[in-house]
């Protein structure tokens, strides 16, 4: 397969098939024994390399053809007239043109058939010298002219438009050609059984992604073509006599090595003793570089480290499972009996807002340094992170990024305040377990459950689940709840309790940090670098360990939830009374059964203080004007 603007070979796996409407041109060819037969193409100025006719076997219409000799309009060569099994009667007349080559069947056909090769299309996708009259055109404008020659001799019929599928260069989308040109293969098919018994030992996230990788394994139709004709890659280690044509592949020693600059180490012809040798000029596909990664990180060849092989992750897009991945378990199969990493991590794409494929032709392309230029790093990464299931395609969206952007500004305002109240603060200070409050366990134990969730999250590769706990909690449990809940504690007179909230402030936020920095690094690092790395000895917060979920008294953590949750409700009381969350209350009553009443009272210095209320009071009978929405028995009166 070749791209004509490239002018390079390239595999089966960088074709990219695109649908396109395109004619459908009928033409007839002349019997040489009388008669005439109609054959349609889309590639009418492959006449010239028409070797041979085709029908079905079974297409009663032209079983009386078969073995008869037809002639080749324009170009009045004698070509035969097959059978087989593999034309599509359904398709255009029915009679099919074998050219060398329209595409990968006629490759079959001319084989399975023995037919003689015409070469009309070269290196740079011009018409050759057999095209006669086409001679030198390009491939489009060769169409046109044997339309008008057809035309002019009384072959052509008609034509139609049809949509079809034709294969064009992954780099430049120039329609790709068939020619025949010696190259260098791995002999890759035949380890195809191999490598599809390795992937399923391979743990594919999401599962489905292994499906991509059999169905390509299994639609391979040739083995891989390595050698490219481009002037920058690894050079193929080979040396050709010029003589006898012998090939010297060079021992492993003599790596590395360019035979297009060095000559081989031996000095002569192995096979006719020729001293006249030439380096080959051809290059690799840079995928055989990419198909040993995982085996170079781990030390290959010099000295492999087995405990850094098979690599643990391999993450990619899904768009190179059939390249990366597919290359890397091929070689793995054939270098080593097995494949070169233990998880296959594939990630989704990015599309345009509009749910298309980011494309500057549709304009809905979005550069990413604008959008870090705008945002930073980071908001954008924990957008990305929160936006879709792991594998799954998002489509960019900048009210997310803004989302993102507008947490980290949030983050940063509650480290901030996080840090000023820290300012009095030893952390190697022991704070009692009798000074700290219900409000403090709360968030210390939502904390362990979050680090459980956010830990689980991770091993799963569940991006989005991780990302938005975290960012939820920061944001409604710990800005939104805790932090108001200790404002007037940091700065009170009764030291233990200052101390329990000082305390907390610090390990709450050290972990958040801990477990953000997965996905807003900057911001982490910036945070971790002016309050904590004074006090730890991490370099930096990401080699920081990750933390270890901690048991907690799941009791204190219900008490504290009644206790923040009626804070909230009277705060929102307060608001909608259009009071300022800043103005004294000079009562509250609140009404509330035993069982609750009993943790409220425990609890009055941090409602009271929260609120800025003078004087709370609890009855265990009686009913409030409001009620607390997560406890709806708990009901309060706001005296203003
Ligand atoms: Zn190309
Ligand atoms: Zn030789």
């Amino acid at each position: 397969i070749w791209c004509p603007r490239c002018e390079t070979a390239i595999a089966e796996a960088e074709v990219e098939y695109v649908n396109v409407r395109r004619k459908l041109y009928y033409f007839k060819f002349l019997l040489r024994d009388g008669g005439e037969v109609a054959v349609a193409s889309t590639r009418p100025e492959l006449l010239a390399a028409c070797v041979a006719l085709a029908v079905n076997p079974n297409d009663d219409r032209y079983v009386h053809l078969v073995g008869r000799t037809a002639i080749v309009p324009i170009y009045g060569r004698e070509v035969p007239i097959l059978s087989d099994e593999e034309v599509d009667p359904e398709f255009g007349t029915g009679v099919v043109m074998i050219c060398t080559y329209g595409d990968k069947v006629d490759v079959k056909w001319q084989k399975r058939h023995s037919l003689p090769v015409m070469v009309v299309i070269d290196e740079r996708g011009r018409m050759t010298d057999n095209a006669g009259p086409l001679k030198g055109l390009s491939v489009q404008e060769a169409r046109m002219k044997i339309v008008e020659l057809l035309k002019r001799d009384d072959y052509y019929l008609k034509e139609e438009e049809i949509e079809s599928s034709i294969g064009t260069c992954w780099r430049c989308h120039t329609p790709v050609e068939i020619i025949p040109r010696m190259q260098w293969f791995v002999k890759t098919r035949e380890l195809s059984r191999l490598v599809l018994e390795a992937a399923r030992n391979v743990r594919w996230v999401p599962p489905h992604a292994y499906k991509r990788l059999e169905d390509w394994v299994e639609s391979l139709d040739w083995d891989w073509v390595i050698s490219r004709q481009r002037l920058f890659a690894t050079p193929i280690p080979v040396w050709y006599c010029k003589d006898c044509g012998a090939e010297v592949v060079a021992e492993p020693e003599w790596l590395p090595v360019d035979p297009r600059r060095e000559p081989p180490k031996v000095g002569k012809c192995p096979k006719c003793g020729s001293t006249r040798m030439v380096g080959e000029r051809d290059v690799m596909d840079t995928w055989m570089d990419s198909s040993i990664t995982a085996a170079v990180h781990a030390g290959w060849p010099d000295s492999m480290d087995e405990r850094l092989f098979p690599a643990d992750l391999q993450p990619n897009g899904y768009d190179i499972i059939r390249t990366w991945d597919y290359y890397l378990i091929v070689r793995g199969v054939a270098l080593f009996g097995k494949s070169q990493f233990k998880t296959a991590l594939i990630n989704g794409m990015v599309r345009g807002t509009d749910g298309r494929m980011m494309h500057k032709s549709y304009g809905n392309y979005v550069s990413l340094m604008e959008v870090i230029g705008k945002y930073g790093a980071d908001a954008f990464r924990l957008w990305a992170a929160m936006s879709a299931a792991t594998g799954s395609d998002v489509r960019f969206s900048w009210e997310g990024v803004e989302y993102a952007r507008r947490f980290l500004t949030k983050l940063w305002n509650a480290a901030r305040f996080v840090n000023m109240a820290l300012r009095d603060f030893d952390p190697h200070y022991k704070v009692g377990e009798h000074d700290y409050r219900d409000v403090d366990t709360w968030i210390r134990g939502l904390l362990e459950e979050l680090t459980r969730r956010v830990t689980d999250c991770l091993e799963e590769f569940d991006f989005m689940g991780a990302a938005s706990a975290l960012v939820n909690f920061t944001w409604h449990r710990f800005c939104d709840h805790y932090i108001e809940a200790v404002k007037y504690r940091v700065v009170g007179s009764d030291e233990g309790s200052k101390r329990a909230a000082q305390r907390t402030l610090y390990d709450v936020l050290l972990r958040l940090l801990q477990m953000l920095s997965v996905f807003t690094p900057h911001i982490a690092e910036e945070l971790y670098q002016r309050i904590y790395a004074k006090h730890l000895g991490w370099e930096s917060i990401t080699t920081a360990p990750w933390p270890k979920p901690q048991p907690y008294d799941k009791e204190s953590v219900e008490r504290g939830n009644i206790v923040i949750s009626t804070i909230a409700a009277i705060r929102r009381a307060k608001s909608e009374a259009g009071i300022p969350l800043s103005a004294r209350l000079p009562k509250v009553t609140i009404y509330a059964p035993p069982n609750y009443s009993e943790v409220l009272k425990k609890n009055l210095d941090d409602i009271a203080g929260t609120l800025r209320v003078a004087r709370i009071e609890v009855l265990s009978r009686g009913r409030g004007a409001r009620e607390v929405a997560e406890y709806p028995s708990i009901t309060f009166t706001l005296h203003v």
